[in-house]
């Protein structure tokens, strides 16, 4: 069915993220993350495109593999960055080829510095929507776009970016997946606003397991989120101590995701980094909740 569909139905999706690797050690560990996870029977699996348009073939051939020879259905991410409209063109035409419907459109970072001045392409886009359009056009495909539920570190106010993003939705989006945010609240009041606006598109949103104090610093700088100091403090005491801190981390997001659910997020889609075992438990942690909340009539 398509994926709009399925995100749109009662029953919550579970998906995960991976990138493309460089190196053959790292492909070898893509492997078996996604055998892993391909156990977990989730919705779906999405395939990142590299920052500032930088790895074309090989999230073309990972999301192709994905399709071929996993039981995994597989989104392919695209930015309009770097390319363009022949190129993408190109792009989406591959996809369709290899039998692959369903594409998260994304307008991407300038390459080198993410924050630097946007300098579009001479024959390209300059934002996401137009993206969108292009590949509705194209064929029968399903389209997701990304949300930020703290506003997007571009955009000038809150009011232009919720009216910018819903006429990305209206462009054609089936969906919407956040960016990671580590406040529940900051989820509720950008899906609230959404709302305000008339838009009824379904937002996913993103869980990033905290496990690491120091890579999740710098994600968060990257992206603007905010992260708790408490959770970090949590972290940094236990720098020295994995186990400890990946229970930390597992909890932190399973509290977060059980919380999304119960407030009605279509979904939640996990960020695995290429390893399975964080996002792997907390998936298992709220499907064991649930189950337990079913078997004794709390839904
Ligand atoms: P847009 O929707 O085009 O928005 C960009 C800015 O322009 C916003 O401030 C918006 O308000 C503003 N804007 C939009 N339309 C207009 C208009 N008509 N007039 C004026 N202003 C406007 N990056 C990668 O490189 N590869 C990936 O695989 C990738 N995956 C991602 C997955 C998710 C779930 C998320 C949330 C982000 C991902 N990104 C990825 C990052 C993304 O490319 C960047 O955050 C980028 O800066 C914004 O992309 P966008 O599609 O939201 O852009």
């Amino acid at each position: 069915s398509a994926l709009g569909d399925l995100i749109s139905a009662d029953e919550p999706t579970f998906s995960f993220e991976f990138f493309p690797p460089r190196t053959e050690a790292g492909q070898r560990s893509l492997l078996r993350a996604i055998r892993r996870i391909e156990a977990l029977t989730p919705s779906f699996v999405s395939v990142t495109y590299g920052a500032g348009g930088s790895s074309r073939d090989r999230t073309v051939e990972v999301t192709k593999r994905i399709a071929a020879e996993t039981t995994l259905r597989p989104v392919a991410h695209l930015t309009a960055v770097g390319h363009s409209v022949a190129e993408l063109r190109h792009i989406i035409g591959q996809y369709a080829d290899a039998g692959i419907r369903d594409v998260l459109v994304l307008r991407g970072d300038p390459p080198g510095s993410p924050r630097g001045p946007w300098t579009p392409h001479p024959q390209g886009f300059d934002y996401a929507h137009q993206l969108v359009s292009l590949v509705r056009g194209l064929g029968d495909f399903s389209v997701g776009v990304a949300a930020f539920p703290e506003c997007h570190p571009r955009s000038p106010d809150r009011d232009s970016d919720i009216r910018h993003f819903v006429a990305k939705c209206r462009a054609g989006a089936d969906y919407a997946i956040t960016q990671m945010f580590f406040h529940v609240e900051d989820y509720l009041r950008f899906r609230d606003r959404v709302e305000a606006a008339g838009c009824e598109t379904p937002i996913i949103p993103e869980i990033m397991p905290a496990t690491d104090v120091r890579q999740i610093r710098r994600f968060s700088e990257l992206s603007d989120a905010a992260f708790p100091e408490d959770l970090a403090h949590r972290l940094e005491a236990a720098r020295q101590d994995p186990g400890t801190a990946h229970r930390i981390g597992v909890e932190y997001a399973t509290g977060m995701a059980l919380r999304l659910l119960a407030e009605g997020a279509p979904g939640l889609h996990y960020i695995t980094l290429n390893r399975s075992d964080a996002a792997a438990d907390i998936h298992r942690n709220v499907m064991s909740s649930r189950s337990s909340d079913v078997l004794s009539g709390h839904r």
